[in-house]
Protein backbone atom coordinates (compact mmCIF):
# COMPACT_ATOMS: atom_id res chain seq x y z
CA UNK A 1 0.00 0.00 0.00
CA UNK A 2 1.09 2.93 -0.43
CA UNK A 3 1.85 5.86 1.92
CA UNK A 4 -0.50 7.97 0.71
CA UNK A 5 -3.19 5.85 1.31
CA UNK A 6 -2.36 4.34 4.72
CA UNK A 7 -1.97 8.42 5.94
CA UNK A 8 -4.92 8.84 4.55
CA UNK A 9 -6.39 6.05 6.56
CA UNK A 10 -4.89 7.01 9.85
CA UNK A 11 -6.10 10.71 9.19
CA UNK A 12 -9.74 9.28 9.07
CA UNK A 13 -9.53 7.15 11.81
CA UNK A 14 -8.10 9.96 13.70
CA UNK A 15 -10.65 12.30 12.91
CA UNK A 16 -12.95 9.68 14.10
CA UNK A 17 -11.81 9.74 17.53
CA UNK A 18 -11.20 13.17 17.50
CA UNK A 19 -14.62 13.82 16.04
CA UNK A 20 -16.19 11.77 18.88
CA UNK A 21 -14.10 14.22 21.59
CA UNK A 22 -15.78 16.96 19.77
CA UNK A 23 -19.40 15.77 20.27
CA UNK A 24 -18.45 15.45 24.06
CA UNK A 25 -16.84 19.60 23.69
CA UNK A 26 -20.50 20.46 21.96
CA UNK A 27 -22.97 18.68 24.17
CA UNK A 28 -20.84 20.29 28.04
CA UNK A 29 -19.68 23.53 26.75
CA UNK A 30 -21.06 26.15 28.98
CA UNK A 31 -22.86 23.57 31.04
CA UNK A 32 -20.28 23.53 33.58
CA UNK A 33 -19.45 20.10 33.07
CA UNK A 34 -15.70 19.35 32.75
CA UNK A 35 -14.80 17.47 29.28
CA UNK A 36 -13.29 14.49 31.16
CA UNK A 37 -15.98 12.55 33.07
CA UNK A 38 -17.12 9.31 31.43
CA UNK A 39 -20.37 10.19 28.96
CA UNK A 40 -23.86 9.24 30.26
CA UNK A 41 -27.00 8.35 28.35
CA UNK A 42 -28.86 11.35 28.01
CA UNK A 43 -32.16 9.92 28.95
CA UNK A 44 -31.21 7.19 31.96
CA UNK A 45 -28.09 8.76 33.16
CA UNK A 46 -26.44 5.41 32.93
CA UNK A 47 -22.53 5.55 32.33
CA UNK A 48 -21.69 4.40 28.66
CA UNK A 49 -19.19 1.14 28.96
CA UNK A 50 -16.07 1.24 27.45
CA UNK A 51 -17.96 -0.93 24.30
CA UNK A 52 -20.45 2.12 24.04
CA UNK A 53 -17.57 4.70 23.25
CA UNK A 54 -16.29 3.86 19.73
CA UNK A 55 -17.16 6.55 17.27
CA UNK A 56 -19.66 5.67 14.88
CA UNK A 57 -19.13 1.75 15.02
CA UNK A 58 -21.21 2.20 18.52
CA UNK A 59 -23.95 4.00 17.32
CA UNK A 60 -24.38 1.31 14.01
CA UNK A 61 -24.25 -1.50 16.34
CA UNK A 62 -26.58 -0.24 18.66
CA UNK A 63 -29.07 0.60 15.86
CA UNK A 64 -28.91 4.43 17.55
CA UNK A 65 -30.29 3.39 20.25
CA UNK A 66 -29.50 3.69 24.39
CA UNK A 67 -28.39 -0.37 25.73
CA UNK A 68 -30.33 0.31 28.80
CA UNK A 69 -33.15 2.26 28.17
CA UNK A 70 -33.49 1.95 24.32
CA UNK A 71 -33.96 5.41 23.96
CA UNK A 72 -32.72 7.31 21.06
CA UNK A 73 -29.31 8.71 20.76
CA UNK A 74 -28.90 11.82 18.51
CA UNK A 75 -27.98 11.92 15.33
CA UNK A 76 -25.48 14.51 15.70
CA UNK A 77 -22.43 11.87 17.23
CA UNK A 78 -22.56 10.15 14.26
CA UNK A 79 -22.56 12.70 11.79
CA UNK A 80 -19.99 15.23 13.68
CA UNK A 81 -17.76 12.04 14.20
CA UNK A 82 -17.80 10.80 9.92
CA UNK A 83 -17.81 14.52 9.09
CA UNK A 84 -14.41 14.77 11.29
CA UNK A 85 -12.88 11.93 10.08
CA UNK A 86 -13.96 13.27 6.32
CA UNK A 87 -12.60 16.23 6.86
CA UNK A 88 -9.27 15.53 8.35
CA UNK A 89 -8.49 12.73 5.69
CA UNK A 90 -9.49 15.43 2.95
CA UNK A 91 -7.45 17.94 4.53
CA UNK A 92 -4.21 15.53 4.35
CA UNK A 93 -4.98 14.70 0.58
CA UNK A 94 -5.03 18.49 0.09
CA UNK A 95 -2.24 19.23 2.12
CA UNK A 96 0.13 16.23 0.59
CA UNK A 97 -0.84 17.06 -2.82
CA UNK A 98 0.34 20.37 -2.81
CA UNK A 99 4.20 19.30 -2.39
CA UNK A 100 6.73 16.49 -3.04
CA UNK A 101 5.39 13.35 -1.05
CA UNK A 102 8.94 13.22 0.54
CA UNK A 103 7.80 16.45 3.00
CA UNK A 104 6.07 13.75 5.46
CA UNK A 105 9.04 13.01 6.96
CA UNK A 106 9.27 16.72 7.80
CA UNK A 107 8.15 18.71 10.66
CA UNK A 108 6.68 21.53 8.89
CA UNK A 109 4.13 19.06 7.28
CA UNK A 110 2.62 17.94 10.23
CA UNK A 111 2.58 20.84 11.34
CA UNK A 112 0.47 22.38 8.58
CA UNK A 113 -1.49 19.41 8.66
CA UNK A 114 -2.44 19.73 12.63
CA UNK A 115 -2.57 23.44 12.81
CA UNK A 116 -5.64 22.96 9.49
CA UNK A 117 -7.02 20.13 11.57
CA UNK A 118 -7.45 22.39 14.82
CA UNK A 119 -8.47 24.93 12.57
CA UNK A 120 -11.53 22.47 11.17
CA UNK A 121 -12.39 21.20 14.46
CA UNK A 122 -13.12 24.45 16.21
CA UNK A 123 -15.23 25.04 13.26
CA UNK A 124 -17.34 21.94 13.43
CA UNK A 125 -17.72 22.85 17.20
CA UNK A 126 -19.21 26.24 16.16
CA UNK A 127 -21.19 24.67 13.30
CA UNK A 128 -23.36 22.42 15.37
CA UNK A 129 -23.57 24.41 18.71
CA UNK A 130 -24.84 27.88 16.78
CA UNK A 131 -27.59 24.65 14.90
CA UNK A 132 -28.50 23.59 18.27
CA UNK A 133 -28.25 27.17 20.49
CA UNK A 134 -28.35 29.48 17.66
CA UNK A 135 -25.60 31.68 19.04
CA UNK A 136 -21.87 31.24 18.49
CA UNK A 137 -20.06 31.81 21.88
CA UNK A 138 -17.27 34.87 22.06
CA UNK A 139 -14.83 32.30 23.57
CA UNK A 140 -15.19 29.57 20.30
CA UNK A 141 -14.84 32.31 18.20
CA UNK A 142 -12.10 34.07 19.54
CA UNK A 143 -10.20 30.73 19.89
CA UNK A 144 -11.17 30.52 15.94
CA UNK A 145 -9.47 33.64 14.79
CA UNK A 146 -6.13 32.15 16.56
CA UNK A 147 -6.20 28.67 15.38
CA UNK A 148 -7.00 30.87 11.75
CA UNK A 149 -4.01 32.60 11.86
CA UNK A 150 -1.70 29.76 13.40
CA UNK A 151 -3.15 27.79 10.25
CA UNK A 152 -2.37 30.45 7.93
CA UNK A 153 1.19 31.22 9.33
CA UNK A 154 1.92 27.13 9.09
CA UNK A 155 0.26 26.45 5.75
CA UNK A 156 2.95 25.18 2.97
CA UNK A 157 1.55 27.82 0.27
CA UNK A 158 3.87 30.28 2.14
CA UNK A 159 7.24 29.77 2.81
CA UNK A 160 9.48 32.34 4.91
CA UNK A 161 9.25 34.60 7.54
CA UNK A 162 8.49 37.70 5.48
CA UNK A 163 5.73 35.52 2.92
CA UNK A 164 4.00 34.23 6.11
CA UNK A 165 3.95 37.66 7.89
CA UNK A 166 2.70 39.57 4.97
CA UNK A 167 0.15 36.72 4.79
CA UNK A 168 -0.95 37.40 8.33
CA UNK A 169 -1.20 40.85 8.11
CA UNK A 170 -3.25 40.23 4.87
CA UNK A 171 -5.58 38.53 6.94
CA UNK A 172 -5.79 40.47 9.91
CA UNK A 173 -6.08 43.84 7.96
CA UNK A 174 -7.89 42.82 5.16
CA UNK A 175 -9.20 39.52 4.23
CA UNK A 176 -11.10 39.66 7.66
CA UNK A 177 -12.54 43.03 7.81
CA UNK A 178 -13.62 42.80 4.17
CA UNK A 179 -15.62 39.46 5.14
CA UNK A 180 -16.63 40.63 8.73
CA UNK A 181 -17.68 44.22 7.51
CA UNK A 182 -20.87 43.50 5.50
CA UNK A 183 -22.41 40.90 8.18
CA UNK A 184 -21.44 43.23 10.68
CA UNK A 185 -23.68 45.83 8.38
CA UNK A 186 -26.95 43.30 8.23
CA UNK A 187 -26.76 42.86 11.63
CA UNK A 188 -26.47 46.56 12.54
CA UNK A 189 -29.40 47.23 10.40
CA UNK A 190 -31.67 44.63 11.14
CA UNK A 191 -30.94 44.84 14.82
CA UNK A 192 -29.56 41.61 14.94
CA UNK A 193 -32.61 39.82 13.53
CA UNK A 194 -31.25 38.67 10.30
CA UNK A 195 -27.69 37.05 12.11
CA UNK A 196 -25.88 37.83 15.33
CA UNK A 197 -22.70 39.47 15.57
CA UNK A 198 -21.15 36.09 16.30
CA UNK A 199 -21.34 35.45 12.61
CA UNK A 200 -19.15 38.61 11.67
CA UNK A 201 -16.40 37.38 14.20
CA UNK A 202 -16.86 34.20 12.82
CA UNK A 203 -16.51 35.46 8.98
CA UNK A 204 -12.99 37.42 10.17
CA UNK A 205 -11.62 34.20 11.25
CA UNK A 206 -12.20 32.43 8.21
CA UNK A 207 -10.93 35.16 6.03
CA UNK A 208 -7.87 35.30 8.18
CA UNK A 209 -7.33 31.27 7.33
CA UNK A 210 -8.04 31.94 3.56
CA UNK A 211 -7.15 35.00 2.59
CA UNK A 212 -9.18 37.40 0.24
CA UNK A 213 -9.54 35.52 -3.07
CA UNK A 214 -10.34 32.25 -1.27
CA UNK A 215 -12.23 34.48 1.35
CA UNK A 216 -14.58 35.93 -1.24
CA UNK A 217 -15.43 32.20 -2.92
CA UNK A 218 -16.57 31.11 0.52
CA UNK A 219 -18.56 33.70 0.97
CA UNK A 220 -20.18 32.99 -2.72
CA UNK A 221 -20.26 29.14 -1.99
CA UNK A 222 -22.25 29.63 1.27
CA UNK A 223 -24.82 31.97 -0.19
CA UNK A 224 -25.47 29.19 -2.53
CA UNK A 225 -25.21 26.47 -0.18
CA UNK A 226 -27.67 28.20 2.51
CA UNK A 227 -30.30 29.04 -0.72
CA UNK A 228 -30.02 25.31 -1.80
CA UNK A 229 -31.04 24.21 1.57
CA UNK A 230 -33.09 27.03 2.39
CA UNK A 231 -35.31 26.20 -0.48
CA UNK A 232 -34.97 22.40 -0.32
CA UNK A 233 -36.05 22.89 3.55
CA UNK A 234 -38.87 24.93 2.80
CA UNK A 235 -40.43 22.73 -0.86
CA UNK A 236 -40.02 19.57 1.94
CA UNK A 237 -42.17 21.64 4.52
CA UNK A 238 -44.82 22.30 1.95
CA UNK A 239 -45.34 18.41 2.04
CA UNK A 240 -45.36 17.95 5.26
CA UNK A 241 -42.52 15.81 5.06
CA UNK A 242 -41.89 13.87 8.26
CA UNK A 243 -39.77 16.61 10.63
CA UNK A 244 -39.41 19.20 7.63
CA UNK A 245 -42.39 19.84 8.95
CA UNK A 246 -40.92 22.30 11.36
CA UNK A 247 -39.47 24.74 8.69
CA UNK A 248 -41.11 27.00 7.13
CA UNK A 249 -40.30 30.44 5.20
CA UNK A 250 -39.79 32.04 8.99
CA UNK A 251 -38.20 29.69 10.63
CA UNK A 252 -34.76 31.28 10.78
CA UNK A 253 -31.48 28.84 9.99
CA UNK A 254 -28.49 29.06 11.46
CA UNK A 255 -26.02 30.98 9.17
CA UNK A 256 -22.36 29.43 10.73
CA UNK A 257 -23.03 26.41 9.50
CA UNK A 258 -23.44 27.45 5.71
CA UNK A 259 -20.34 30.17 6.25
CA UNK A 260 -18.26 26.97 7.50
CA UNK A 261 -19.18 24.58 4.38
CA UNK A 262 -18.47 27.27 2.13
CA UNK A 263 -15.18 27.86 3.54
CA UNK A 264 -14.18 24.34 4.35
CA UNK A 265 -15.52 23.96 0.24
CA UNK A 266 -13.58 26.84 -0.66
CA UNK A 267 -10.51 25.73 1.23
CA UNK A 268 -10.51 21.82 -0.29
CA UNK A 269 -11.73 22.36 -4.06
CA UNK A 270 -8.83 23.11 -6.33
CA UNK A 271 -8.53 26.59 -7.29
CA UNK A 272 -9.45 25.44 -11.38
CA UNK A 273 -12.78 24.12 -10.08
CA UNK A 274 -13.52 27.23 -8.09
CA UNK A 275 -13.59 29.41 -11.05
CA UNK A 276 -16.50 26.90 -12.77
CA UNK A 277 -18.69 27.41 -9.53
CA UNK A 278 -18.18 31.43 -9.39
CA UNK A 279 -19.32 31.41 -12.95
CA UNK A 280 -22.58 29.96 -12.46
ZN1 LIG B 1 -30.30 5.22 28.40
Amino acid sequence: MSLVVVLTGFSFLLGLVIGSFLNVVICRYNTGETLWGRSRCFTCGRELSFKELFPLLSFLIQKGKCRNCLSKISWQYPIVEFLTALLFALSFLKISSGVDISMVTRPSFWAALFSAWAFIAILIVIAVYDYRHKIIPDFLVVLAIFLGLLGAWLSLERSGFANQMIFALHGLLLAGPTLALPLAGLWFISYGRWLGLGDAKLAYALGVFLGLSRGIVAFLLSFWIGAIIGLILIILGRFQYLWFRKFSLKSELPFAPFLIAGALLSWLLPANWLSWLIFF
